[in-house]
């Protein structure tokens, strides 16, 4: 018997042809294709006698095609026109180019036509409106309702997939789960399940399309906040950690931050405090360090590894990739200079020789099996979004319950972050270090860029500036794909040849081997190179002294807060640096969105803005946010995160294992952020 998990090869109107295809919308199984949900509706529910047709109407006609046959315009183009009549009247409808409609309509004449009513000379006719055979029983799938669009693909259309839908609905109702108890519902003002699948496909009205949304978006916020909360209770009540002592080490603490280079910011030191006050508690540290580019986290990751050694253990710091670990083993050795602290590096090509060290820098080679940590007390994350939930999980393995200190840039308003972190403590460092002179942005106009070229030239060739740059290609399609290589080649080969053809111009994207990213930006840190042409893979916590000039091509790609990361790689030192920001799109609301780079530094102000003007999932949408990636919730809809936090207690309170919720509990299993390996 089919059943929800069958893949789609099995269902009698998909061939392996379309198999393959629907592969390419994340669908492989039944239910797969029941949560293929649609992203719009076009509304043709205004069904319209045909005397009562007006010009610019959107409606459905319901009628009998009584002739149809092909006409040739004056420039040779074949159309096919047709007459329709209902009880109050006739009229003309035309299509362009479908010849198969002759066939089908005088076989099938009892239609449903529905689109845009118009005026042909001096008649009003129906043109190319999408049409559907009356048979009698079946509702309406694709005229005369809310017609369910869907992101489609090559060779799979909205038409296609509406038609495949509704019969799946029909024989698959019964069989879609309920997970929430009726009283639940009831107490959330929510729609049954089987109720709200049905309805966020065929929905007779546009409320009917909110409730199932509300439904579903419930459903998997839900899912996520439960699955953050069980593995924040098996971490912190089924453990127990190593508690640090502080007091004894207080003064040689203190001395420690004396003595560091400059002086801790007030957040920085807050950081600090909250850091330390975990490390105290019987139960592990699980915390997140949230701090834009350059806010200083590394030191305050040093400090807590120091005092992780004046208590007997080893603490290891791991980055996502090989040339960030070795700039964090130059950091903290340097930090940690003169208090005789065996300090190591791990990566795919250095490995240490016995288990002597006691500060550890590593990529994920550090997760290796071969890499034993006997007394690890401390962990320390950069860049977690690189990192996956397993990941975290293994190098945790590696010692019994050591602390986790995880920092991150991503710049995410607190509401988020508490969601999609439920498991884990916030700190967030929300200033600068003193004396860190904004970087200068402008908005470059399209009549300016060669200006800008030239402009950028004269500082490289300054000897005052010795300036250093950044080109930042956007990603073309979603992720790094060969078309994104292609572009990014091409516009390298355009830069070197003709527009700086007598200065040395870089390139760097994420299909280079490891080995050849190392090298290039080896060569960059140390000037060989002066311009480097990049997709947005540069590595983000990358430290280029002499970087000073940040240029980005197709700014309107990027969110404001990636493009603030993006600036955030230049301009670490006291010295002005400069980000130009590059646009073909002259719309006003594009240009007024990219100009608050201009006013605003401050990530979380810029993702807050994000989160604004881009909202509910529309075009680049919230809906995903690092590994996790919603179908249909949307983290910038605080009321759902309110309600599904809510309901996270409720359920866990009761049934802390969700032992009478085995749907519930299977799907929280399911949930697994998929860890990212770094190359
Ligand atoms: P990120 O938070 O992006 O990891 P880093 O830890 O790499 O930032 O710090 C960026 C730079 O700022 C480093 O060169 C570091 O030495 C410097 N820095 C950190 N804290 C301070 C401070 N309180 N005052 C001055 N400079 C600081
Ligand atoms: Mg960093």
């Amino acid at each position: 018997m089919l059943q929800l998990n069958t893949p789609v090869t099995k269902l009698s109107m998909v061939g392996y042809t379309y198999a393959a295809r629907l592969k390419n919308l994340g669908i492989e199984t039944i239910q797969d294709l029941l949560y293929h949900f649609p992203f719009r509706y076009e509304d043709f529910s205004v069904i319209s006698k045909i005397i009562n047709l007006h010009s610019g109407e959107k409606v459905t006609v319901l009628g009998k095609i009584n002739s149809i046959g092909n006409i040739y315009t004056k420039h040779g183009k074949m159309i096919q026109k047709a007459s329709i009549s209902d009880e109050t009247g006739e009229t003309d409808v035309i299509w362009y180019n479908q010849p198969f409609l002759i066939n089908l309509f005088k076989k099938n004449p009892f239609v449903s036509l529905s689109g845009e009513v118009k005026w042909f000379g001096h008649k009003l006719i129906l043109e190319s409106p999408d049409y559907e055979i009356k048979r009698a029983g079946n509702d309406l799938i694709h005229t005369g309702r809310l017609v369910p669009i869907y992101p489609e693909t090559a060779g799979i259309s909205s038409k296609w997939l509406r038609t495949r839908i509704d019969a799946i609905l029909h024989k698959f109702f019964l069989q879609i789960p309920e997970y929430l108890p009726a009283n639940f519902l009831t107490h959330f003002q929510l729609i049954g399940r089987k109720q709200a699948i049905y309805q966020i496909h065929f929905p007779k009205t546009n409320l009917d399309a909110e409730s199932a949304r509300k439904r579903l978006s419930f459903d998997e916020m839900l899912i996520l906040q439960l699955a953050a909360k069980i593995r924040q209770n098996l971490w912190q009540k089924e453990r127990v950690g190593h508690k640090f002592q502080i007091t004894p080490y207080k003064l040689q603490l203190e001395k420690f931050i004396d003595n560091l280079p400059f002086k801790l910011t007030s957040s920085q030191q807050k950081a600090v405090e909250e850091t330390l006050a975990d490390l105290a508690k019987i139960k592990p540290m699980n915390r997140l360090l949230e701090g834009d580019v350059g806010s200083g986290k590394t030191v305050v990751a040093a400090v807590v590894m120091y005092l992780a050694f004046l208590n007997g253990f080893q603490s290891v710091l791991m980055a996502p990739t090989e040339i960030l670990a070795q700039q964090h083993y130059q950091t903290i050795k340097k930090l940690l200079k003169g208090y005789h602290i065996k300090t190591g590096l791990i990566t795919g090509t250095n490995k240490l020789a016995d288990n002597s060290y006691k500060v550890i820098i590593g990529t994920h080679a550090l997760i290796s099996e071969k890499v034993h940590l006997a007394n690890l007390g401390l962990i320390v994350i950069d860049e977690q979004q690189r990192f996956g939930v397993e990941q975290r999980a293994k190098l945790r393995e590696k010692g019994v319950n050591p602390h986790v200190l995880i920092l991150t840039a991503t710049p995410i308003p607190r509401t988020i972050a508490l969601t999609i972190y439920a498991d884990l403590d916030l700190s967030v460092i929300n200033e600068m270090p003193k004396g860190r002179i904004p970087v200068k942005t402008w908005v470059v106009p399209v009549e300016k860029r060669m200006a800008a070229y030239a402009w950028i030239k004269k500082r490289i060739i300054n000897s005052k500036h010795k300036d250093q740059v950044f080109i930042i290609c956007p990603l073309i399609e979603e992720s790094e794909s060969l078309t994104t290589v292609k572009a990014v080649k091409k516009e390298f080969e355009r830069l070197k040849n003709d527009i700086f053809s007598d200065l040395k111009v870089g390139l760097l994207h994420g299909r280079l081997k490891a080995r050849q990213k190392d090298n290039i930006l080896t060569d960059f840190k140390k000037g060989k190179i002066n311009i480097l042409v990049s997709t947005p893979v540069v590595e983000v916590g990358i430290d280029i002294p002499l970087a000073t000039i940040m240029m980005i091509e197709g700014a309107e790609r990027f969110g404001l807060s990636q493009l603030h990361q993006l600036r955030g790689r230049v301009g670490r030192r006291s010295k002005q640096a400069f980000c130009l920001l590059f646009t073909e799109i002259q719309s006003q609301s594009v240009i007024q969105r990219l100009k608050l780079m201009e006013k605003v530094f401050s990530g979380p102000k810029l993702a807050e803005y994000d989160l604004k003007i881009r909202g509910a999932g529309e075009l680049f949408g919230t809906r995903q946010h690092g590994q996790i990636k919603f179908k249909i919730a949307d983290f910038s809809d605080l009321s759902l995160i309110e309600d599904t936090k809510k309901a996270t207690s409720l359920l866990l309170s009761c049934d802390p294992k969700l032992l009478s919720f085995p749907l519930l509990q299977e799907e929280t299993k399911k949930y697994t952020i998929k860890p990212i390996t770094p190359d």
